[in-house]
């Protein structure tokens, strides 16, 4: 399965139902118009490129052989390095530029390799697309597994990677979208009969960096009210109600202010004209 070719035909994925129910007016610039995004934040080129040398690390692990310290940095050098480059519209953060972030991707990842634990487990996939249906809706949800392993009882864990701002509460973990899909996509496909655990593995961007690991689970009902919500998403997206969430937490970071804004302003023209011609 190859998730470029996913992406070319309509689907839903963890993050556009997120990315709906935070703001639908958002959803259709980015997946429904596909409005080039205005600016690129640092937060996800810096996830990005963490993503890419956690990869790499754990292929490496599948042939039986522990990347030192030493080539995690400069394998992140070498990604934010060309990720920074090829992206011209990166905005920093305040406080933030090109070289703080590489110092920062750096340290984060020599936290990553003093912290992980030495556990005895088996790897089944290293970033795997999937593809899953649900009743109701006539596109696949998709998305991609960072890391899944296995251990000696057989028991699947399915792991995100993750480079974030703060650590996470357990209650956020236990009710977190994306984790809910993945645990429905692995139940609907390869490990419909599997005990399977959800693990995000933080890696914590505070001052001294710190990493945590979050395991959390889900049960029958937790599956049915994930596929009610991507239902109910799903009807909304087919009858074209995409309503801007103006308190969203996502305004503050949102890729589209501009579009936001023009489409304000278009619904206030059109409303002027309506009143004009009704007087
Ligand atoms: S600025 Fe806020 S309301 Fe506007 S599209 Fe972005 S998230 Fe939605």
């Amino acid at each position: 399965m190859d998730i470029n070719e996913l992406r070319k035909e309509a689907h839903l994925s963890a993050s556009g139902v997120s990315d709906y129910r935070d703001c639908s007016l958002l959803y259709k610039f980015g997946r429904v118009q596909k409005i080039p995004i205005e600016v690129t934040s640092d937060a996800l080129i810096l996830g990005a490129s963490v993503h890419y040398v956690l990869a790499e690390f754990y292929q490496e692990i599948l042939i039986g052989r522990k990347m030192t310290a030493k080539e995690l940095t400069v394998l992140f050098t070498k990604s934010w390095k060309q990720l920074a480059f090829k992206k011209k519209n990166i905005e920093y953060s305040e406080g933030k530029d090109y070289n703080t972030i590489l110092l920062t991707g750096k340290e984060l990842l020599l936290t990553y390799h003093t912290s992980i634990p030495e556990e005895e487990y088996t790897i089944l996939s290293i970033e795997e697309p999937f593809s899953f249906t649900i009743e109701g809706v006539p596109v696949p949800i998709i998305g991609v597994y960072d890391l899944v392993i296995e251990d000696s009882a057989g028991v699947v864990t399915i792991i995100d990677h993750k480079t974030t701002s703060r650590a996470y509460s357990v209650d956020e973990v236990d009710k977190n979208f994306q984790l809910s899909v993945y645990h429905l996509g692995a139940k609907r496909t390869d490990f419909s009969d599997r005990e399977i655990y959800l693990r995000f593995d933080c890696l914590i961007k505070t001052k001294k960096p710190k990493f945590e690991q979050y395991y959390s689970i889900r049960s029958k009902e937790d599956d049915i009210r994930t596929i009610r919500i991507i239902q109910q998403v799903w009807d909304g997206i087919s009858k074209g109600v995409f309503i801007p969430n103006t308190s969203s937490w996502k305004c503050n970071y949102c890729f589209y202010k501009d579009a936001c804004d023009e489409w304000f302003q278009k619904t206030e023209i059109e409303n002027l004209k309506m009143e004009e011609s009704t007087v």
